[in-house]
């Protein structure tokens, strides 16, 4: 098909004026040579919902595409993901979905970037008009949005931001017959952070939990998987989908279990832990894909007002779908004044037991945390490995006998912060100042920012 038939119904709408537009639109042939030549949309991710983004973006109009995806193409892809064939599995996601796209619609120039997100340089994100971003990773969505936020420039008198420097970002998710897709325009609208507790806390397990002091039935399945697979069978790698790799991670959890007298260890639950299943329909991406498509189309062009700034997709009963404003926490820590997080635990608790706390806290879920005391000095590091073996003992301690440990070597007031706050950090000997407080800055290498967080001694 030729291009002008291709992009004949878009030219349309983007030459003619209509009472739907948005004030500032101006219709005109412009917009059409604005979306083909000029808008450059960065894509992050290429399987079910960014096979299904390229493909709406590109026969929307928009011609200067990159897409980024660090993964290959798994046979199990193939049932949705549709830009890939059998004979590309193994290949990488980014760079097959770029050249089926280009072969497809020749006029879109889709650059691939087989790469990590998190490694590619702010120049190389601020060369793009619009992100869009089709992740299922909400540490990899909390990444993005706070880096964008953080390549917002601000004018050094006033404080106000230089419009140049905003990149909006359009955010879809899916999860089963769920979807959402939202506007971000960073240092304006709700940010991906203001409204973390849309989404339940996702289950991750500290490392030391799972080899230490398991609890749960999924502490034994992830030992069996992460610490016993590559021990027993050095070399190999563990397939999720070739059941008699599942029925070897089965039976050794099951025989942990069976030690440490827990219960429910079934074959269903070692699939879904293994897989981290999140269960993909193909309707649901194609519906949240196109409405970030029409987003990104919308503020390339000024076509119509854009999404302000959430819509939810609820295909389980029936076809139902919302569309509100999430509004601006003051506190966020990504795009707000952030104040400390308040957690509370009981004393004789285990430093392990903390790190599952904040794994599991809407807020802060920091899944491998390192945590450090207000002051500075180091209580314990997730990474790199020659501080985590340096700090590990302390994952076994409680939480009471590190907090006098610490007041033992440093005193009461070991740095002007901590003596300002004495009153409330009390000394622990002092039985009527309770309960002590833990004052922790935690960070954690999936997220970009440190948080503090005050921890009551309960
Ligand atoms: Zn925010």
């Amino acid at each position: 098909m030729g291009d002008a038939a291709r992009f004949a119904d878009v030219e349309l709408l983007l030459r003619r004026a209509g009472p739907l537009a948005h004030a500032a639109f101006e219709a005109g042939p412009e917009n059409g040579a604005f979306i083909a030549s000029q808008c450059r949309v960065l894509v992050i991710g290429a399987g079910g919902l960014g096979c299904e983004l390229l493909k709406d973006l590109a026969l929307s109009g928009f011609a200067r595409i990159d897409i980024v995806d660090m993964d290959v193409i798994d046979v199990s892809n193939l049932n949705r993901q549709f830009l890939f064939r059998a004979h590309d599995v193994g290949r990488s996601k980014a760079e097959v979905a770029a050249a089926f796209v280009r072969a497809r619609v020749p006029r879109c120039n889709v650059t691939a970037h087989n790469a990590d997100i998190t490694q590619l340089p702010a120049d190389f994100y601020r060369q793009f008009n619009l992100v869009v971003s089709g992740l299922d990773s909400i540490d990899a969505r909390r990444w993005l949005n706070a880096f964008l936020f953080s390549l917002l420039e601000r004018d050094a008198t006033s404080g106000e931001i230089d419009p140049a420097s905003i990149i909006p970002l359009v955010d879809g998710g899916t999860e089963g017959f769920l979807g959402q897709a939202r506007v971000i325009i960073p240092g304006f609208l709700a940010c991906f952070e203001c409204t973390l507790d849309l989404f339940p806390p996702q289950r991750n397990f500290p490392l030391c939990t799972i080899a230490n002091t398991p609890r749960l039935p999924e502490h034994c399945i992830e030992y069996a998987h992460v610490v016993l697979w590559p021990d027993v069978r050095h070399g190999e790698r563990f397939d999720a989908d070739d059941p008699a790799h599942v029925q070897w991670v089965f039976e050794r959890a099951l025989a942990r279990a069976t030690q440490y007298g827990i219960q429910n260890v079934t074959l269903r639950l070692t699939q879904g832990v293994v897989k981290n299943v999140i269960p993909a329909v193909a309707s649901t991406n194609a519906v949240i894909a196109a409405v970030c498509a029409h987003e990104c189309l919308k503020l390339a062009s000024y076509l119509a007002p854009s999404m302000n700034n959430y819509m939810m997709y609820n295909g389980e009963a029936g076809v139902y779908s919302y569309t509100y404003q999430n509004q601006r926490r003051p506190d966020c820590a990504v795009c707000g004044v952030p104040v400390p997080r308040r957690l509370g635990i009981s004393a004789g608790s285990t430093l392990n037991e903390l790190l599952d706390l904040i794994a599991a806290d809407a807020e802060l879920r920091a899944r491998s945390p390192s945590l450090r005391w207000i002051s500075g000095h180091a209580l314990y590091y997730s990474a790199p490995p020659a501080l985590h073996v340096q700090t590990s003992a302390n994952a076994e301690r409680s939480l009471i006998d590190l907090f006098r440990a610490w007041h033992m070597q440093n005193g009461l007031a070991p740095d002007a912060r901590d003596a300002a706050n004495e009153s409330e950090n009390g000394p622990v000997v002092d039985a009527q100042r309770s309960p002590p407080v833990m004052k922790l800055s935690v960070a954690d290498p999936h997220l970009p920012h440190v948080r503090e967080v005050h921890v009551e001694l309960l």
